[in-house]
């Protein structure tokens, strides 16, 4: 069967850092939501060219971008397509807030526990979904144990199916960051016994790399004023982006691709209906 190619506009709102795995296919994660007929929609696109992930230059979170894309049909995740990178065109950046507000504010919201019921229950269930947040206990720091070789391969395969033209930008992507931090906290469900949300953000691995010769004293520091202090405050409405695995086993495990934090103040103005 022949995959149709369509053309899609995008609201880029999620970039994650690389997750080399022998389990999962997908080791970098580039989502967002669909803009124009049929109303929000979310959508992930893979795979995405590593030199791609720190750099503005072809866009960034918040751009909205034309591409075609067509459907990934080996991801069974209904959300999933595959880009054509060559056809991107960057049409337009949201800031301020209200603009991403404005444009989200049709995407029902969710929330952790309800995303792992639904995806144990049914394996076309939402993949992606904005999740509220009750409240946070903290963030959980460990030593980054570093990619074993195995894990270097899986990196440097999908650096080059890619990266077609062999600039070698992505090989300092290789580098683990030396820390994971692990969001703790109970999500919007009345019966919500807490969850561990890992932060796969691209953000979160930029900022180690713009702090590297901090001690972890201070890299945590960096980490915690960024994820909580100014993402989690009193005049933030924060959400999470949320996101699952391919692989059938996981599919109930969601980590957080990001962080939604508008003032509530640009949640406010927005009409009610
Ligand atoms: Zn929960």
């Amino acid at each position: 069967m022949d995959v149709i190619a369509e053309k899609a506009q995008v609201l880029i709102t999620v970039k994650t850092t690389p997750q080399p795995s022998t389990k999962y296919k997908d080791v970098v994660c580039t989502a967002g939501v669909r803009l124009g007929e049929g109303g929000p929609r979310w959508i992930r696109l893979y795979p995405i060219p590593f030199r791609y992930l720190d750099t503005d230059l072809q866009f960034k979170k918040y751009d909205v971008i034309e591409l075609e894309i067509r459907r990934r049909h080996e991801d069974s995740r209904r959300e999933s397509y595959s880009p054509d990178w060559s056809s991107v065109r960057k049409v337009d950046h949201y800031d301020p807030w209200e603009r991403r507000v404005d444009a989200l504010r049709d995407l029902p919201l969710t929330n952790t526990c309800e995303l792992s019921a639904a995806a144990k229950l049914h394996h076309a269930a939402p993949s992606l979904g904005l999740g509220g947040v009750a409240d946070i206990t903290g963030i959980h720091f460990e030593t980054h144990p570093g990619w074993n070789e195995k894990q270097k391969a899986i990196l440097s395969r999908a650096l080059e199916e890619v990266d077609l033209f062999g600039t070698g930008e992505g090989t300092k992507k290789l580098e683990a960051p030396r820390l994971v931090a692990t969001y703790r906290y109970r999500c919007t469900a009345p019966a919500c016994d807490g969850h561990r949300g890992q932060i796969l953000d691209w953000e979160l691995t930029a900022l180690q790399q713009r702090f590297r010769s901090a001690t972890d004293l201070e890299l945590k520091r960096h980490i915690e004023t960024k994820f909580l202090d100014e993402m989690f405050n009193s005049k933030r409405d924060t959400h999470f982006f949320m996101g699952n695995f391919e692989a059938p086993i996981k599919r109930d495990k969601f980590s957080v691709l990001g962080v939604w934090y508008p003032r509530i103040t640009d949640v406010e103005t927005l009409p009610l209906f």
